[in-house]
């Protein structure tokens, strides 16, 4: 079932959002070869808790960190770890869920470390211009969650990269997963109708290389199968009168 939210509710998921969105200051800022990704996880926590949230990620179906961190060829869902080194050049994409006062906000960016090379600046480019180029199209009241998806993909293929549809975008609120999906391929006019007060997570993942992607032994990392980089921009949005309102933005 899909809830719509009141202006109420989406105030206090703005909340959550703005505590999202100043994780991804900090962590740009203190960004550097050499630090691990569980440094990242740490900075991530500590901004959490100190603005009086919960951070969403942590346990929930048993992950262990407090935010997603996937370097290069993983696309989603990396386990912080002390292990994991980063180095000049890599990508690193930080996705952060947070709850407070019982609403939760969604979002994701993949940062550049270092002097990242050309091929890997341009994928994070077009990851974060198809999500602006598909709500900026689609996301409005009588449009359907399909003409979003079909956007991402179209903008996405246009620049030669594959999108990945076996994770998808979702509907967001109450709870981290709500209804509907919201997929990154789809077709024109399908899916459910977009209205005021929906709140969806809306968040391209797209590959350099081949689509097929492979979930490691821990249950959780998902890897592109030919190593190539991959890259994710998430935004939770609520649909208004005039199009949509992003939830999780701030000073970039
Ligand atoms: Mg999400």
């Amino acid at each position: 079932m899909i809830s719509l939210k009141s202006p109420r509710e989406i105030l206090l998921m703005k909340e959550s959002g703005r505590i999202v969105h100043m994780v991804f200051t900090k962590v740009k800022a203190a960004l550097k070869p050499g630090m691990t990704t569980l440094d990242v996880d740490k900075i991530a926590k500590d901004v959490i808790i100190s603005e009086g949230g919960i951070p969403t990620f942590k346990n929930y179906n048993g992950f262990k960190g407090n935010v997603c961190v996937s370097v290069n060829d993983t696309l989603i869902h990396g386990i912080p770890s002390k292990k994991e080194i980063l180095k000049d050049g890599d990508i690193v994409t930080v996705d952060v869920g947070v709850t407070k006062n019982g609403y939760v906000a969604d979002a994701a960016r993949t940062f550049l470390v270092g002097n990242a090379k050309e091929n890997a600046q341009t994928l994070v480019k077009v990851t974060e211009d198809s999500f602006w180029y598909a709500v900026n199209l689609a996301a409005k009241p009588g449009n359907h969650v399909g003409d979003i998806s079909h956007a991402v993909h179209e903008y996405a293929s246009r620049h030669g990269y594959t999108v990945t549809t076996e994770y998808t975008g979702h509907g967001v609120g109450r709870r981290l997963h709500e209804d509907p999906a919201v997929p990154n391929a789809g077709q024109k006019g399908s899916g459910p109708l977009l209205k005021v007060g929906m709140t969806l997570a809306i968040e391209p993942m797209l590959n350099e290389g081949l689509v097929d992607l492979v979930v490691l032994k821990d249950g959780w990392t998902v890897k592109t199968k030919d190593g190539k980089l991959a890259s994710h921009y998430e935004n939770t949005i609520v649909i208004t009168e005039n199009g949509y309102e992003v939830l999780t933005m701030g000073e970039e």
